[in-house]
């Protein structure tokens, strides 16, 4: 039976209820009227309590996402980044995933990391190495990470994670620092979520790769991942845990896309039904060619434009959600993407373990294929050239900010008052510490402009005269 509100996974993910929506979807998908009733629930309303959006309930965004009709689907882009403009500006975060250990004991059949992959070398940092490829992050510009690993409680138990955390946010090199860091590991208890949070982690993510439970079955053959429930109630025992920031993400590729949109919905009413408060993230990986790994085994590979309305779709259902794009996309579907509702992208990422200290990119232990394959200098020049505000901010959750606390103030629209500027100052930080000349001049160009978006004329002040500071060497400011 289905129930947004059950602690156990298949009834807030619920089969016989994705089966009767993509029917209801696939009934309905050319009922203009209904279609444009669809959009027009989800516009931003004004209300006595300032702009809203309602979203979409999974059925409602099943029927979005079975239209072809090309009227409607035009409709819906423009809506969809008119939704992300209205809640989150014109900001881009700026992110790095940071590959700690390829050591794995799950035999997930898409990913090269598999256990009985017998050529791939395993590597796992050193507390020397962390701090090598953290300062060459730095050097880069970077300053909120997500932190990546196998499973493995031999070779990657949790104190080896709560070690490189520790050592990650220690590193103070030149005007360097990480100052948020995300962690992508495996489902785990909510006694290391306890541990996790303690050591002031951001976001905790955790990809379902597919919410089809027969298929995951069979591409999680052994190890624990295997245990589909657990590994679908990984979220709820990370809140129990205290971590109230918590991202979502499919594998695209693996299952049917239509299946598989109205699962992460459903995932994402089940955390706003059973704790109050929805998942801060939604991630879109597709599957990637790696050693070992030819995604064109897996049948429900998505076109571009699939995948574009995909997007598009998120962005209009869970207006709140932040939705990550990495450089498993390439700059052409990037840039197709980044005006669809997008609020967070990686840049310059390697995916191999130690991958930033080496000269030349190295494939030998890369979990995926990076498409875009652009520095972060350039990818940061390239979101200003496009009228994108990339950011390095991550005030949010140093000042308290998470879970229900963040969506009101994202509700509330005082994020103009206060996401705007930070994006600034540290955009500033960016551009005198690390940005070529060119995309400093682009950058100082777009500050001043965009300076005069912030509404509050007094917060307005005290950023001008921060961004003097920040000029004058000082840094890490924040509202
Ligand atoms: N071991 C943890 C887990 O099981 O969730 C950490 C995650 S893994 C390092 C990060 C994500 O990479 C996975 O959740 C999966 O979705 C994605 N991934 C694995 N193989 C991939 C491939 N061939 N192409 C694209 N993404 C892949």
């Amino acid at each position: 039976m289905y129930n947004s509100k059950s602690s156990k996974a298949t009834e807030f993910i619920n089969h016989e209820e994705i089966m009767e929506s993509l029917a209801h979807a696939d009934a309905h998908k050319d009922d203009i009227a209904l279609l444009e009733s669809l959009l027009q629930k989800a516009r931003p309303q004004m209300t006595q309590n300032g702009v809203r959006c309602a979203g979409l309930s999974h059925r409602e965004a099943s029927v979005l996402l079975a239209c072809e009709n090309p009227t409607i689907i035009q409709k819906m882009y423009a809506l969809a980044e008119e939704i992300k403009i209205k809640f989150y500006g014109r900001r881009i975060v700026m992110f790095a995933p940071l590959y700690l250990s390829n050591y794995c004991v799950n035999g997930c059949l898409y990913c090269p990391y598999h256990a009985v992959n017998k050529h791939i070398p395993r590597k796992k940092l050193t507390q020397e190495e962390v701090r090598d490829e953290v300062i060459a992050l730095q050097d880069m510009g970077h300053k909120r990470l997500a932190i990546e690993a196998g499973e493995d409680p031999v070779n990657n138990p949790i104190d080896y994670i709560l070690e490189c955390i520790d050592t990650i946010y220690s590193v103070k090199h030149k005007n360097g620092a990480i100052r948020r860091v995300n962690v992508n590991i495996a489902a785990t208890t909510v006694e290391n979520y306890i541990k996790l949070k303690n050591a002031g982690i951001g976001t905790y993510i955790l990809f379902q790769e597919t919410y089809h439970k027969e298929s995951y079955l069979k591409l999680h053959p052994t190890g624990p991942k295997h245990n589909y429930d657990y590994h679908t109630e990984a979220h709820d025992r990370a809140m129990q845990g205290g971590i109230d920031d918590v991202g979502l993400g499919v594998l695209f590729g693996l299952e049917r896309y239509r299946y598989e949109l109205c699962g992460l919905l459903m995932h994402a009413e089940h955390l706003e039904a059973a704790f109050g408060v929805g998942p801060h993230t939604i991630s879109v990986p597709r599957v990637k060619r790696a050693e070992d790994i030819d995604p064109d085994v897996f049948d429900n590979g998505i076109s571009d434009e699939i995948f574009a309305k995909l997007c598009a779709v998120i962005r209009v259902a869970v207006p709140y959600t932040g939705m990550i794009i990495s450089t498993r996309e390439s700059q052409k579907v990037r840039d197709m993407v980044i005006h669809l509702g997008v609020s967070q992208i990686s840049g310059a990422s390697r995916t191999t373990v130690g991958g930033y200290t080496q000269t030349i990119r190295p494939t030998d232990t890369e979990q995926f294929n990076v498409s875009d394959q652009r520095t972060l200098d350039e990818v940061v020049r390239w979101l200003m050239q496009n009228g994108f505000i990339p950011s390095f901010c991550t005030a949010c959750y140093r000042e308290g900010r998470t879970g229900d606390r963040f969506m009101s103030l994202c509700k509330s629209g005082q994020i103009q008052n206060c996401c705007q500027p930070n994006a600034l100052m540290t955009l500033k930080e960016f551009l005198m510490d690390y940005a070529t000349q060119e995309t400093r001049r682009t950058g100082e160009k777009l500050i001043a402009a965009e300076l005069e978006a912030i509404p509050n004329e007094k917060v307005r002040a005290i950023t001008r005269e921060r961004l003097n500071l920040i000029e004058n060497g000082q840094r890490d400011f924040r509202f």
